[in-house]
């Protein structure tokens, strides 16, 4: 028999072997099913990261890990040097769930931001006439796109830029909900699209303004500069319309969606835009191996059917409610800010003695919640959006009972 592996002997194995790029709690999970984790000496907890909204549909859903499993026994991947039958079913699943013309499929969250980004310089210089090579997007101060070297560049976070530059020039980087400063940026003729988070989510669930999404919307209509929505954290439901720019009725001219496109099971994402737009780029020009491979199109697919038939965005309003009232009214001393939008919310901490976020998320953890902090003193809650009232309820205690034992 082999030996079991502890969670300390495998926390040892990924910092002897592993880069060490990241830094996480000490937890070493081996299975889940729902709003559950378990890790490997069978202690249960709730996730309430969600893997950065990725499991939207709850761990290991039936459904969706079925589809995986159907498609898998058929055919995995054949690139993009020959159609497959399912990526043009996806496509037309797509097109009509989110109401666009075309998608383009990619893998991971940044994938789709370069693609998103290529897409609008693309249509900088062919359609809207701009110089070659002079084309700007303007993007927020502590936006999360991703980890590419083009997206960093955007950054204005020195974790995500510092000692990897030269960075990639055309960004222009004005205050997140700052309409002003929008217009301003607007006023060179060379802004083709403008790059935006509906709700920064890295930043700590960052939620602007009522109305900052439709107001800068249609300042960039009125300037001729495509809008570009980042949903992959905030979209699929999780702040409780299927896009976050639902909220204010927006129709972006460019969405980039991943994460809970899969329900967590693959890397799957997509960028949705219209022919306009999309057709800007012709065959050769981007692409991916594994993007559109047939296993992503079931999987997708599964995913998205769940996020409807299991009304998901209504369960993210209702309990996204009670998550906030409840935590507001409770301990204005430590949590100092409650906020977000549906089932993405924060809170803002302010512990004595020394102690920080981090130190209230061991103490979550050993109580039997899962949660990380981002950016010193906030800590992101995102719960898979199939918890139920009961369960939210039970996870509410457990915070504020660990929230307690640091008075
Ligand atoms: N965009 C947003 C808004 C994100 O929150 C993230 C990841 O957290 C990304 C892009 C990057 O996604 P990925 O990690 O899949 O590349």
């Amino acid at each position: 028999m082999s030996e079991k592996l502890t969670s300390g002997m495998l926390i040892e194995m990924e910092d002897k072997y592993g880069a060490h790029n990241y830094h996480p709690l000490p937890v070493v999970l081996s299975s889940g099913e729902g709003v559950y984790v378990w890790d490997v000496e069978g202690n249960k907890y709730f996730d309430f990261l969600s893997a950065y909204s990725a499991v939207n549909q709850g761990h290991c859903h039936p459904k969706i890990v079925g589809a995986l499993i159907d498609q898998a026994k058929k055919l995995t991947l054949t690139s993009r040097a020959f159609y497959n039958d399912s990526l043009g079913v996806w496509e037309k699943y797509m097109a009509e769930y989110f109401g666009y013309d075309k998608m383009l499929p990619m893998n991971t969250g940044a994938e789709a931001d370069e693609t998103a980004i290529k897409l609008c310089r693309r249509w900088a210089y062919d359609v809207k006439g701009i110089e070659k090579y002079k084309a700007k997007i303007i993007v927020c101060n502590n936006n999360f796109h991703g980890r590419t070297i083009t997206i960093i560049s955007a950054s204005t976070d020195p974790d995500s830029y510092e000692g990897y530059g030269p960075f990639t020039p055309g960004f222009v980087k004005i205050p997140y909900n700052d309409l002003n400063a929008l217009e301003e940026a607007l006023k060179d003729s060379n802004v083709a699209g403008f790059l935006v988070e509906p709700i920064q989510g890295e930043a700590g669930v960052f939620v602007p303004d009522d109305g900052y999404i439709k107001k800068a919307y249609d300042l960039c209509k009125k300037n001729n500069v495509l809008f570009i929505a980042d949903e992959v954290q905030t979209g699929i439901a999780r702040t409780g319309s299927l896009l976050a720019c639902d909220h204010e009725a927006v129709r972006p001219d460019i969405v980039i969606l991943g994460k809970a496109l899969s329900g967590g099971v693959i890397p799957i994402s997509a960028v949705l835009a219209d022919d306009e737009i999309m057709l800007v780029i012709k065959p050769g020009e981007h692409g991916s191996t594994f993007g559109g491979n047939p296993l992503a199109a079931k999987v997708a697919m599964a995913a998205l059917d769940v996020v409807k038939n299991e009304n998901l965005a209504d369960n993210a309003v209702r309990l996204g409610e009670i998550f906030r009232k409840e935590l507001s009214v409770f301990n204005n001393e430590t949590i100092k800010i409650v906020r977000g939008k549906g089932l993405l919310n924060a809170i803002v901490v302010d512990l004595k003695n020394g102690k920080t976020a981090w130190d209230l998320c061991v103490a979550m953890k050993d109580n039997g919640l899962l949660a990380k902090p981002t950016h010193g003193d906030k800590i992101r809650f995102a719960p898979p959006l199939v918890i139920n009232e009961v369960q939210l309820r039970e996870s509410i205690d457990i915070i504020k009972e660990s929230v307690k034992s640091f008075e």
